[in-house]
């Protein structure tokens, strides 16, 4: 053989080692399953494919818990993971799910909303793969997914995309964001099958209120709010000029703009009976001037530019040394959850919802989010749920 051939293959053998390792590593994390210990108030736990028949079989189906209290009341849905590199969302889900008490109506949770962006990555900003959160009986592992849903699932994206049914254009990978395809089609696009399926839970099972638990950058205005179209607006002032009273920190409201379409906040509210919230948590591992993404940027949000841009006044929240810790933001997002709900209840008091057991801003921030886990390993198999 000659040495021109030679030196062809070995580096052949190589690219085939690298895509090897690269793949198989890829493929592990796309399919990745984790356990969520259901609580003692889950009643029933469905398929979002039950509302939605064009996604069963899809790797875009995922669970939708069911906590039905013994009193008849009023209906919220709390959706997490729109958008699975916003993980602060899927972890306040999962203390509803694994703790909460429901007293009167009902709580309906779907953790992993986007469940094929949670497992798409991007590597080329350097994402983990997956996280890790400390719990009282060991770390709990959670697969870190992206914004938009992996294109092995849908696929090809179009030049621009066509909202439906407002036909405004909106930028091509919008199509697979399932903040953008609200409120769906039973036959569009896979991600308007997924939206879709959450307007048809809305609408038959006559839920009050949603809310679509999100994170964002602190150099992005909305951030740290509640989002609110018109018919919300009232219940989100009330809900955050009492978190701010009570509980001393910051959640201001944004209007939803009327003339961007496809959001959550805004179609929900249109095409449903069902008032909607869209919560911010600043995200500073979503931001662009900041060091390598690494763990710990993901779950402290410490970062020495973001810390130099606060300084000039570039940011759009509080920053200091102490970063934002993965225990502030989902303690934020326990409290704002837990406060919509007492603050649409007091106004609809027919249609009360009651909660027990889920801890409010102090609690996580003193305990860590992870306190709040069961172990798999110590809970009755039929109340595990895989995600
Ligand atoms: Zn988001």
């Amino acid at each position: 053989m000659s040495r021109v051939w030679l030196i062809k293959l070995t580096l052949l053998f190589i690219v085939i080692a690298i895509m090897t390792f690269a793949g198989l590593q890829l493929y592990q994390h796309r399919h990745y399953m984790m356990p969520i210990v259901a609580g003692p108030g889950v009643t029933k736990v469905v398929k979002l494919s039950d509302y939605s028949k064009g996604l069963k079989g899809t790797m875009a189906d995922t669970n939708v818990f069911f906590l039905e209290g013994k009193e008849e009341g009023g209906k919220m849905l709390i959706i997490a993971n729109t958008h699975s590199n916003e993980p602060a969302a899927i972890l306040t889900a999962l203390i509803f799910v694994e703790n909460a008490a429901v007293d009167k109506g009902t709580l309906i949770v779907i953790p992993e909303f986007n469940n094929s962006a949670g497992r798409n990555t991007r590597p080329g900003d350097g994402y983990p793969l997956y996280f890790e959160i400390p719990t009282d009986w060991g770390s709990k592992k959670f697969g870190m997914g992206n914004r938009e849903a992996s294109p092995l699932d849908q696929w090809p994206d179009p030049d621009v995309y066509v909202h439906y049914p407002d036909k405004q254009l909106l930028s091509f990978l919008d199509v697979r964001n399932t903040n953008r395809t609200w409120p769906g089609r039973p036959n569009g696009p896979l991600m308007e099958r997924v939206t879709y399926g959450a307007m048809q839970i809305m609408r038959e099972e006559k839920v009050d209120i949603a809310i679509d638990i999100h994170g964002a950058e602190t150099m992005f205005p909305v951030t740290n709010c509640i989002v609110a179209p018109e018919k919300s607006l009232r219940i989100a002032t009330m809900t955050s000029l009492t978190v701010k009273a009570r509980e001393g920190f910051e959640n201001h409201v944004e209007p939803s703009p009327s003339g961007f379409r496809g959001l959550s906040h805004r179609e929900i509210g249109d095409y449903a009976d069902t008032l909607p919230f869209l919560l911010e948590a600043p995200l500073p591992f979503l931001d662009q001037p900041t060091g390598p993404k690494t763990l710990d940027l993901l779950l402290n949000g410490k970062d020495p530019f973001l810390l130099s841009l606060s300084k000039k006044g570039k940011l759009f929240v509080p920053y200091d040394e102490t970063g934002w810790p993965m225990e502030k933001r989902v303690g934020q997002h326990c409290s704002v959850v837990l406060e919509l709900m007492r603050q649409f209840s007091r106004k609809f008091p027919d249609r009360a919802i009651k909660v027990r057991n889920v801890p409010r801003y102090a609690e996580v921030a003193k305990n860590g989010v992870g306190h709040y886990y069961h172990d798999p390993d110590k809970a009755d198999k039929d109340d595990i749920y895989f995600n």
